[in-house]
């Protein structure tokens, strides 16, 4: 059993999950973090996220990995740990005929009538006309999960409690100081780095091609029989409609998908529009009550030109470092697959 001291910088779910899978190899992990579980910042994006498993990519054989792998993980966590707070939802996308020949980086493989997981999720379906509600001309229907973000986040940070990692709250100015941040006093072997948006700021890091995806959302506390999507809107490019059904109750409504914006207050005008598309999309939201709000919230998601990345670097007065961040909208369906991708690669670093 290996006893090299790995500090994690970030505990969202990119940093909670590859300190958990590099504790169970044998590393000794100290998580550092300006923001943890129960926290809520627009610097830290976990907390407000959806969230589901609906992979969105296309022609990218890497991505589709970390997206399975994930998927099988979430297979096995429903069945063993009920209190996680993740659930099976079916999984619905209706796509309009004026979307279809759009090019577009936000559904990616969800245009399509056979996306890459068709034969990796459970039940897929191509829905039939009589499926579909008019105003559509193609959907898809399989089994999927839905994950309650404020009950995962701090169940995963009690796994990593229980597999001996111990969490710091400190700031970073730059990526060097976490050498002399693990818990046991000595030098760090190894640092991996899972800052989200905010390796576009951290010294020694500053990614120019990371970038907030921002996304706006309105929870309420009605109940929808599964998770909807549309491929697309007639009120802006970069607005979205889904709904998401959320173990524990309550609904998430979205939302829009805001390139390089980084304004974190609500547009109520927005809300308004999300509110409406939803209950357009699935009327039976309003079944047993009326549409009753919760909140509404704002998260960036850390986008990267290129796609995420999951990389070994050597830096100098750092050493070596594991670098897991830019998942945009896709850093819970892909989560285990980029953990188990920083495990192979630190494995690596002392091979
Ligand atoms: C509205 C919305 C809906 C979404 N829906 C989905 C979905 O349905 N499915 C899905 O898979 N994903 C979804 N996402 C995306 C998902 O939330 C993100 O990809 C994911 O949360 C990113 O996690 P992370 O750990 O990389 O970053 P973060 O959660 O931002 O964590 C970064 C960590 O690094 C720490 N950190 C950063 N800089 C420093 C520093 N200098 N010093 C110390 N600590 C630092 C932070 O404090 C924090 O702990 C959604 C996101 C949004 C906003």
């Amino acid at each position: 059993m290996s006893s090299k001291k790995i500090v994690v910088i970030g505990a969202g779910v990119a940093g909670l999950t590859s300190a958990l899978l590099l504790a169970r190899k044998g590393y000794d992990v100290t998580i550092v973090a300006k923001f943890a579980p129960g926290d809520y910042d627009i610097e830290y994006t976990s907390p407000w996220a959806g969230a589901n498993w609906m992979s969105f990519v296309k022609n990218n054989q890497q991505l589709a990995k970390y997206d399975e792998i994930t998927y099988c993980v979430f297979q096995k966590l429903v069945k063993e740990f009920p209190e996680a707070g993740l659930w099976p939802r079916r999984c619905i996308t209706y796509v309009r005929e004026k979307d279809l020949a759009k090019q577009s980086d936000l559904l990616g493989g969800l245009l399509d009538a056979k996306p890459w997981f068709a034969d990796t999720v459970e039940n897929f379906t191509e829905l039939d006309k009589s499926q579909i509600p008019s105003g559509y001309v193609q959907g898809i229907a399989y089994d999927s999960f839905c994950i309650n973000v404020q009950i995962y986040l701090p169940w995963l940070q009690s796994q990593c409690f229980a597999a001996g990692i111990t969490l710091k709250l400190y700031t970073l100015k730059h990526i060097k100081e976490a050498c002399n941040l693990h818990s046991s006093g000595e030098p760090a072997d190894l640092i991996v780095n899972c800052t989200g948006l905010m390796a576009s700021k951290l010294g020694g890091v500053m990614d120019p091609k990371v970038y907030p995806g921002r996304g706006q959302t309105v929870l309420v506390r009605n109940h929808a029989p599964a998770m909807y999507n549309d491929s697309g809107t007639d009120d802006a490019d970069d607005e979205l409609t889904y709904i998401m059904s959320r173990p524990g109750g309550g609904s998430i409504l979205g939302g829009c998908y805001q390139k390089g914006n980084w304004n974190p207050t609500v547009d109520p005008n927005m809300a308004d529009r999300i509110v409406k598309r939803a209950l357009k999309l699935c009327p039976g939201l309003e079944r047993d009550f009326p549409l009753d709000i919760v909140r509404h919230n704002v998260g960036l998601r850390p986008g990267r030109e290129g796609g995420p990345r999951v990389e070994l670097e050597t830096i100098s007065e750092v050493g070596k470092v594991v670098h897991n961040y830019g998942a945009g909208g896709a850093g819970y369906q892909s989560s285990y697959g980029m953990a188990e991708h920083v495990v192979q690669l630190v494995d690596l670093a002392f091979a």
